[in-house]
């Protein structure tokens, strides 16, 4: 038996998610501090109990059937800004701290604006963007300093960011068991008008090319970026931009988005996934790989 307080069953995943899809999880429990963050995990590793630690579900795709185990939704979120070093636990929303930092006249985090995410999830997935001006890609990691993890052994400890080995979409979270738990930051003093201006580019430009998260749901680009081709220009060539499987279509704004018209199922972003890779592997020979987590039962 888990011994989580404030520990749900059943719980419904779609809600948690940026797509608004997913079965339901045999075990939920939202964890407010690190504390509660740590004790949710090690209680499911002493229970031998699958678990998940969930952000703002911004990169991953939950199954219909849902998730055989906890789900523990991270909303840790308290920071702690001395002069231009941030600390943050580990579900403080990415927004919320570009917001702050803006206020306190530090640059570093305005680059990622309009990005659903949590510092957690951000460091999973060397959280990027082409800013500023579309000149170059900008990474979390040219702005970390250290973290605190959560080892397998349940031992908490303190890395650099050497330790994460990044690369793009990638970090060693990925191979190995450890959960973040806070996360320092190095940030620049800049003038006000500076970061807001940035933040107003970041935004336009998502704007004007993403659909809208509040209309069309979804988990962002799907498909792995394709060096010098572009994942979204291989589904528009073999003629799937646009094209809709039950609730999921590719979008007619991004076609690397498959955003959810209002019904959409795991099931149905999987067979359009399935769909648009049979294609343009025919059609072109690139192998179109995913870029987000498929998570519990589908
Ligand atoms: C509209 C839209 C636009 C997007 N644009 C971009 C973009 O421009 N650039 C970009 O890089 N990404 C983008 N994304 C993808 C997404 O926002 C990022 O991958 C983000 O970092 C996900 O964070 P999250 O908190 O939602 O993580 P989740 O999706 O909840 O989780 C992702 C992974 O991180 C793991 N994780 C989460 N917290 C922790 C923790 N504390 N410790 C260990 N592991 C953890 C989870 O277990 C999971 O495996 C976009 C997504 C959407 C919906």
């Amino acid at each position: 038996m888990l011994k989580i307080p404030n520990l749900k069953k059943k719980e419904i995943l779609a809600p948690y998610t940026t797509y608004k899809i997913g079965g339901l999880a045999d075990y939920f429990v939202v964890a407010t501090t690190s504390l509660e963050l740590i004790n949710a995990v090690k209680e499911a590793r002493r229970e031998k109990i699958p678990y998940f630690v969930l952000g703002t579900g911004a990169n991953i795709l939950f199954g219909d059937k849902g998730f055989r185990g906890l789900v523990i939704k991270n909303e840790s979120n308290n920071f702690r800004l001395e002069k231009n070093i941030l600390t943050a636990e580990s579900g403080a929303l990415i927004s919320d701290l570009i917001s702050e930092t803006a206020k306190q006249s530090l640059s570093g985090l305005e680059h990622f604006a309009g990005i659903p995410s949590t510092v957690g999830g951000a460091l999973w997935q060397n959280l990027h963007f082409l800013s500023p001006d579309r000149q170059r890609t900008i990474f979390i990691e040219e702005i970390l300093a250290n973290a605190k993890l959560l080892t397998e052994n349940n031992e908490v400890i303190r890395v650099d960011k050497n330790f994460f080995q990044f690369r793009y979409d990638y970090s060693i979270l990925h191979d190995q068991n450890l959960i973040v738990i806070e996360a320092t930051f190095n940030l620049i003093p800049d003038t006000k008008e500076n970061i807001q201006a940035q933040i107003q580019k970041n935004l336009e430009w998502r704007n004007e090319k993403q659909p809208s998260l509040d209309k069309y749901p979804s988990c962002g680009s799907v498909f792995k970026k394709v060096e010098g081709v572009g994942a979204g220009k291989l589904i528009q060539q073999v003629g799937l931009k646009g094209y809709k499987i039950g609730g999921i279509q590719s979008s007619e704004q991004h076609a690397n988005f498959l955003v959810n018209t209002g019904n959409g199922t795991a099931s149905d972003v999987i067979a359009l996934i399935k769909l648009i890779q049979k294609n343009v592997k025919e059609e072109t020979g690139y192998e179109l790989e995913t870029e987000i987590g498929l998570i519990g039962e589908f």
